[in-house]
């Protein structure tokens, strides 16, 4: 049995993860909506909410759609989906996500009132942002909010050639983002959230930043197995921690050690493998269950809430990222590359001439669509239905040949979307597979976004040496959407509003690890 396989062909472990669940902000009963004006008429705004003083409104209201309509922009949002979309007339596209207080208005990134939220199956948005967002000014006379074109702002309309197109399919890359901050332009950040994940292949602990903070952490050597990290400029915004933790972390503490100083200690049971890995919320430190090599890093050093991470130049050998946390830096930090398995004289699995090369295709374009309408670069290894190598190659040049797309391109992220199949019918489910550390909290991420949204069983996440996530290297993860073999999945994959969903999910669960697209400007 090869492992170089084309596609996981099994019945996936049952690492269940618990489905992460979003907390609404607290807010009040419908109250009663205000009066709305724009251009002298009064808009049939009818359902909104009240949060902490702040008025939110529904993404299917008829006096908002009504506004979009005479603002000549369009609204792109469905029931029961996380995040709604605005184009323009300019065209330029805002986006805001459930559960995220951040949204973007083109390749620009703001913080609303408050994060966008669920009830009744609709979605309620920042009222003063979206406007904001509209290029629209609000002022209240009185219980009446009017609005009113920012005439200044707005762009001329008579410069055609001038727009810009909202985000092309591969341009030329954007400068390496330099995480060279020194400690003079660092101000205090906060430290927002302490929180442990545990799977099969180990523990996860998240530090949640605000914003750009140097660390650096040590471990000390066994039989004296602990680990710290030291933020500094940083304050604990949350109580200090000092709870027990399960193997392979026996305890977990955070704590202000000085007034520049958080502390995040773990005590572990064993010279555990870890990994420190910055991200777009701050930093992961990930434990493995697997014994840390006798030569490992005992101390480093990094920034959180950089993109791209801190220290060392890009390495070049397959196996870089076991010689450190940080050991891949993208030189593309806004690309994103999509692998739609097989394809050409590869079918994959197939049922009824439904091929998972074609699905592949169809599920990777709408991601494609749903990235590069949030500012993300993306290429794709293929995008007709033909082999990315040769006709009739080896699974290894055909892999290869996949990889070298993404390491080439020096790309943020890597994500291959298969199918799954079985030799009887039993087997459902979505699962996700990673290979290496660093695509840890990558898949978590994702297939917390595809097991809420999708209601297929959760298969959990998978470790697995699949030649693309293992030889890839930056953050990759491999999606088995679900199982062509089973009839209910079947049903799943042959409807396009579930591929979309889909499609969907894995945008989301790329938004919850990377964060934004990095701004060309930064
Ligand atoms: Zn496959």
């Amino acid at each position: 049995l090869s492992w170089i396989s084309r596609c996981a062909v099994r019945t996936g472990s049952l690492a269940a993860l618990g489905a992460a669940i979003l907390i609404p902000p607290l807010c009040a009963a419908a109250d009663r909506s205000p009066t709305v004006e724009f251009a002298g008429k009064r808009l049939a705004i009818a359902n909104t909410a009240n949060v902490g003083g702040a008025l939110a409104i529904a993404a299917d209201d008829p006096g908002l759609r009504d506004l979009l309509r005479k603002l000549g922009a369009a609204m792109t949002w469905k029931r029961g989906e996380r995040y709604v979309l605005i184009t323009t007339s300019e065209p330029r596209v805002i986006s805001f996500s459930v559960g995220d207080q951040r949204y973007d208005v083109g390749p620009a990134s703001s913080r609303a009132a408050f994060a966008p939220f669920e009830r009744n199956r609709t979605v309620y948005l920042p009222f003063d942002d979206l406007m904001r967002a509209l290029n629209l000014q609000s002022r209240r006379r009185g219980a009446t909010i009017v609005l009113q074109t920012r005439g200044s702002a707005s762009p001329p309309r008579s410069k055609p050639t001038a727009t810009p197109k909202p985000a092309p399919v591969l341009p030329t890359p954007p400068p390496i983002v330099q995480a060279t901050a020194t400690p003079a332009n660092v101000s205090t950040v906060t430290v927002t959230a302490v929180n442990i994940q545990t799977d099969s292949s180990g523990a996860t602990v998240n530090v949640a930043v605000s914003g750009t903070a140097s660390f650096d952490w040590h471990r000390l050597r066994d039989p004296d197995n602990r680990f710290w990290i030291d933020l500094h400029d940083a304050q604990l915004q949350i109580p200090a921690k000092d709870e027990t933790a399960n193997d392979p972390l026996l305890g977990i503490r955070a704590r202000q050690t000085d007034p520049q100083t958080v502390r995040i200690a773990l005590t572990l049971a064993g010279p555990k493998r870890i990994d420190v890995l910055p991200n777009a919320f701050g930093v992961s430190i990930v434990v493995g269950n697997d014994e840390a090599p006798t030569d490992a890093a005992r101390a480093g050093n990094g920034i959180t809430g950089a993109v791209v991470a801190a220290t060392p130049a890009p390495q070049t050998t397959d196996e870089s990222w076991k010689f450190g946390p940080q050991g891949y830096v993208p030189t593309n930090p806004r690309l994103i590359i999509i692998d739609p398995g097989h394809g050409g004289s590869d079918r994959g699995a197939s049922r009824s001439g439904v091929s998972e090369a074609g699905l592949n295709l169809d599920f990777s374009k709408r991601l494609r669509d749903l990235l590069v309408a949030r500012g993300w670069h993306v290429q794709m290894t293929r995008t007709t239905d033909v082999d990315v190598y040769a006709p009739n190659d080896s699974a290894h040049d055909e892999l290869q040949a996949r990889v070298d797309v993404a390491n080439n391109a020096g790309a943020r992220l890597f994500v291959s979307i298969h199918t799954n199949s079985f030799v009887n019918s039993s087997p459902s489910g979505t699962t996700t597979y990673y290979s290496k550390p660093s695509d840890v909290p990558f898949a978590r991420a994702v297939q917390q976004e595809l097991v809420s949204f999708l209601g297929t069983k959760d298969d959990g996440i998978v470790k697995s040496k699949l030649y693309v996530t293992l030889h890839s290297l930056m953050p990759a993860v491999l999606v088995e959407t679900a199982f062509l073999s089973n009839p209910e999945d079947f049903g799943r994959l042959t409807s396009p509003q579930w591929r979309q969903k889909v499609a969907q999910a894995i945008a989301q669960g790329i938004a919850d690890f990377a964060g934004p697209p990095p701004t060309a400007d930064k």
